[in-house]
């Protein structure tokens, strides 16, 4: 039977819900149990494919080939698990399949209503995913602050959940802010009263607070709180700004957090306890080591959650490597890149991403990559910029992407031919996981050491095989295809220390305790430039 531990969040969004929970799951996780995760956001859109990575930031890809919200990506990390699509769930999702009962006559002429058919829906959605994998525990993360008009649903759902599954079997997490106020000289406890007071109006009383802070919070505070908003003191949980987020299930460790969710929820912990390899993690991602300069060469990097799985695989490819690797971010979308910006990395990555904006600044990094012999490693968009940039280099003049335009005279890069008769935008394009063989002899079959892989994908658009003989003299090397070998998965060049392009996104597969192949050996090659250039 699986438990519930439901994390709602207050007074302010962005103070880390979706680590809160991904850390609370790498706890029990590290006691033998088997965790799962749901997000539920409240917002109508059906998926998160068609958000602008403004408004959410990445868009994470399931194995299954969901686009979901970036949260799955923290917890498929701090798990190491790969977590089904149904993982995410939607106000979209859920009015969708309750509208399509209704036209089916399902609700046998009932008036359909929030609740129970809204309500319904939504337990049910998190009952199905609880059961698909058979998890001891399961967390769910509602998206947004309580007090919230589209949580309204959910958490009279969630509410419903506890009073079905029974007390032993759901837990409720609520996760604050303590503010620091510095004209007063102290921590301020008021707006976790107030959001604690709005989750009961609900009818929903927490069973531990997380309260995120900016400095450690002392036990008065901590006394206050659990006086105030009728919690035990001992699941008044203080999690401060740590320095890596991989940090945090350490912090919450250190304040027992599982042996309180072990008591509340009757679990039976492996006592043989397994956090210490973590541990071993972060002490590597911290500890003082050269330093690697990656740039990342993409349009949305005004916010850096839009590229934050491939921050991340790039970190563990530092920890791997025992270097640190810093990210510098760097603006695609302008007439001409900053040369001495340039000079100073030691390894370039172009992102995936959509559209012609920015464009000209990717092919130019290519460029660059190419005449000064820095790693380049193009993900994607990132992939099919290498591809047009050496177009343009031996001669296929304005060579570019047919995303870009309907009339190329080279476009190397097209519309794959299941897709031009594809109309709508979401869930449409080639999307999840998809075996790929690699070939002999190239550098991508001895980075992976295998000869097939599977990777996740999301993209309309690929090489275009018409024009391979063009390349044959380029010193591209296509070293991936999908099995029938029709699409190019990977491609690399001759006579360079590290150029390696691929049309899947492999930072979602990486692990601070298994980093990705690709990002180790691209850090590595970046380290060994940093050393020689
Ligand atoms: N826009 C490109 C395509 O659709 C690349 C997508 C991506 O980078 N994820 O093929």
């Amino acid at each position: 039977m699986t438990k519930f531990i439901v994390i709602t969040g207050g007074v302010v969004s962005s103070i880390g819900k979706g680590i809160t929970s991904a850390s609370i799951g790498r706890i029990l996780r590290s006691h033998g149990l088997k965790v799962g995760a749901i997000k539920i956001d409240p917002y109508l859109n059906w998926d998160s494919g068609t958000l602008n990575p403004y408004q959410h930031g990445e868009v994470f890809v399931t194995y299954d080939g969901m686009e979901t919200d970036l949260d799955l990506g923290h917890y498929e990390r701090f798990l190491d698990v790969e977590l089904p699509g149904i993982s995410n769930i939607t106000t979209g999702k859920v009015y969708k399949s309750v509208i399509e009962k209704e036209r089916k006559g399902d609700f046998l002429g009932a008036c359909v209503q929030i609740i129970p058919h809204i309500t319904d829906e939504i337990k049910k959605m998190i009952r199905k995913t609880a059961k698909m994998e058979n998890y001891d525990v399961i967390l769910v993360e509602l998206g947004g602050t309580v007090g919230d008009i589209e949580s309204q649903p959910f958490l009279e759902a969630l509410r419903q959940l506890r009073n079905e599954e029974g007390h032993d079997n759901v837990l409720f997490v609520h996760v604050t802010h303590v503010p620091y106020l510095k004209a007063a000289g102290e921590f301020k406890t008021k707006p976790t009263q107030h959001s604690t007071k709005e989750l009961r109006s609900t009818g929903i009383n927490p069973d531990m607070i997380v309260c995120r802070s900016e400095k450690p919070i002392d036990k008065n505070m901590k006394e206050k709180i659990a006086h105030f908003c009728d919690v035990p003191i001992d699941a008044i949980i203080n999690t401060p700004d740590a320095s890596t987020i991989y940090e945090v299930p350490i912090l919450m460790d250190e304040e027992n957090v599982g042996e309180y969710i072990s008591n509340r929820l009757k679990l039976n912990l492996d006592t043989n306890y397994k956090l210490d390899s973590w541990k071993k993690i972060v002490e590597s991602l911290k500890k003082q080591a050269p330093i690697v300069k990656i740039g990342i060469i993409g349009k949305y990097i005004k916010l850096e959650d839009a590229y934050i799985s491939i921050k991340e695989a790039l970190l563990h490819g530092g920890g791997k490597n025992g270097v640190k690797v810093e990210v510098i971010f760097i603006n695609s979308d302008v007439d001409s890149l900053n040369k001495e910006v340039l000079d100073d990395l030691d390894g370039i990555l172009i992102p995936g991403g959509f559209g012609e904006r920015g464009i000209e600044g990717k092919l130019e990094a290519v460029d660059y990559a190419i005449e000064n012999k820095v790693p380049i490693f193009g993900i994607c968009l990132g992939m099919h910029s290498m591809v047009i940039q050496i177009a343009r280099r031996i001669g296929l003049e304005n060579a570019n992407s047919s995303e870009f335009s309907n009339d190329l005279k080279y476009p190397v890069i097209d519309m794959m031919e299941e897709q031009k008769k594809v109309k709508k935008m979401g869930g449409s394009m080639r999307l999840g996981s998809y075996d790929c063989k690699l070939v002999h002899n190239t550098m991508a079959k001895s980075i992976y050491g295998e000869d097939l892989i599977k990777e996740r994908h999301r993209h309309r658009y690929e090489f275009n095989n018409e024009f391979k003989k063009h390349f044959e003299a380029s010193g591209l090397i296509l070293s991936g295809f999908s099995p029938d070998r029709f699409l190019v998965e990977m491609v690399e060049l001759k006579y360079h220390p590290w150029f390696l392009g691929c049309q899947f996104h492999p930072e979602f597969k990486s692990r601070p305790n298994n980093a990705h192949p690709l990002f180790v050996s691209f850090i590595k090659a970046s380290y060994d430039h940093s050393k020689n250039g």
